[in-house]
C-alpha cells in the first residue's frame, strides 16, 4: 500500500551495528517525518479498535515511542514492559533467552486487569523473543492479549512461527 511504502521509505539500513554482520533497522527518520510518524499512528490504532484493544502495551525503548501515541490515539491506556529493574512498584517477571545470554522484562502488576484485552506493540519483529515474553507477561498478569503489531517484520528471522502457536489466534501484523 502507499502508506507501507512511505514507510519503508523512511527506514535507513545501518550495516554492521550493533555487531558485524548484522543489518540494523533505523526508525529514526520515519520518527521525524510527521507525515509517516502520523500515518504509523493511525495504522497502528485502526487495529487496536478494530481488536477492540482496552490497553497497549509498549515494549522498552522504541516501543515505547510508537505505543504511547497509538494508546492515546485509541482512547486507551498505555502501560510499560521495561527491562528488569527500571520499575518501582511491584512487578510481574518473564525471563528470555537471547542470541548471547539472557534477559528479563517486567511490568507493573496492577496496570492490568483480568478484563483487558492487550495489544502489544513494538518498533521490530526479529527473532520474536522478546513479543513471546510479553505475551508471557501479560498472560500471567490475568489478562488477554488482543494481538501484536509491529512497524516491521525480519520475516527471514521466524519470529511470526515462534509466537503465533502461544497467542491462541490472536494476530501478528505487521504494518
Ligand atoms: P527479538 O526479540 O529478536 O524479536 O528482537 C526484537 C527486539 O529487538 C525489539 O524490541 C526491537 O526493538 C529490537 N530489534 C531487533 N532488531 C532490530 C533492528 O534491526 N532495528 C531496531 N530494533 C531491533
Amino acid at each position: 500500500t502507499e502508506v507501507a511504502e512511505l514507510l519503508r521509505s523512511r527506514i535507513r539500513d545501518v550495516p554492521d551495528y550493533p555487531e558485524r554482520g548484522v543489518m540494523f533497522k533505523d526508525i529514526t527518520p520515519l520518527l521525524a517525518d510527521p507525515t509517516a510518524f502520523t500515518a504509523l499512528t493511525e495504522s497502528l490504532a485502526e487495529l487496536c479498535t478494530a481488536y477492540r484493544a482496552t490497553k497497549i502495551v509498549g515494549l522498552e525503548a522504541r516501543g515505547f515511542i510508537l505505543a504511547a501515541p497509538v494508546a492515546v490515539r485509541s482512547g486507551v491506556g498505555f502501560v510499560p514492559v521495561r527491562k528488569a529493574g527500571k520499575l518501582p512498584g511491584a512487578t510481574l517477571g518473564q525471563a528470555y533467552e537471547l542470541e548471547y545470554g539472557r534477559a528479563e522484562i517486567e511490568v507493573h502488576a496492577e496496570d492490568l486487569s483480568r478484563d483487558d484485552r492487550v495489544m502489544v506493540i513494538d518498533d521490530v519483529l526479529a527473532t520474536g523473543g522478546t513479543a513471546e515474553a510479553s505475551v508471557q507477561l501479560i498472560r500471567r498478569a490475568g489478562a488477554q492479549v488482543a494481538g501484536v503489531a509491529v512497524l516491521m517484520e525480519l520475516s527471514f528471522l521466524g519470529g511470526r512461527q515462534r509466537l503465533e502457536p502461544g497467542l491462541d489466534g490472536a494476530p501478528v501484523d505487521a504494518i
